[in-house]
């Protein structure tokens, strides 16, 4: 009972009161005392950020072409593309996936970044692609998160992307096929 009691609070907000002035006393040494002033301010920097090279797989998205790797040594496919083998360490080259691949899992999110936290409740799928031997995390859009369940796991899904390309890994999202 007294621990219900503690947990009873308003809830908190970061705006508050524009303040152009504070006390100040006339005898300095009671500055010592004095609370610290906390305000709110933005904060964020411009800068220079390279894909390296991640980039064809962000021009794939771009021109709505999902882009993986294939070892030249051993031949393991990468969904998420690496350039080079997370299997031998061979060089990769670029290959484009299936047009259509499998649900392996599933996650619906009620909790996310603050990106995405008011796109909540969404999924998040891993698609399997014939052939390659990773997964690919992506959102799966046209299910009701609420209806979700297991029956969704091997179901077909295709890719599709975003018109105006923002360079990011969201530029890609999953629908059902079936
Ligand atoms: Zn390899």
């Amino acid at each position: 009972m007294k621990k219900e009691k503690e947990n009873i609070a308003m809830p908190e907000t970061e705006e508050g009161t524009v303040l152009f002035n504070v006390p100040f006393p006339k005898d300095l040494k009671q500055l010592k005392g004095m609370s610290p002033i906390i305000t709110l301010q933005h904060y964020g920097i411009n800068y220079i950020h390279s894909y390296g090279q991640d980039s064809p797989f962000f021009a794939g998205l771009a021109n709505g072409r999902l882009l993986g790797t294939r070892c030249t040594s051993c031949g393991y496919v990468h969904v998420t593309p690496k350039l080079h083998c997370q299997q031998c360490g061979g060089e990769c080259e670029w290959m484009e996936l299936p047009k259509e691949g499998r649900i392996h899992t599933f996650t619906v999110c009620y909790f996310g970044s603050e990106e995405f936290l008011k796109e909540t409740p969404f999924m998040l799928v891993l698609v399997e692609f014939a052939g390659a031997k990773t997964l690919m995390l992506s959102r799966l859009l046209g299910v009701d998160p609420s209806k979700a369940s297991v029956d969704l796991i091997g179901k077909r899904v295709k890719p599709r992307f975003k018109r105006n390309s923002k360079f990011k890994p969201t530029d890609v999202y999953f629908v059902l096929t079936e």
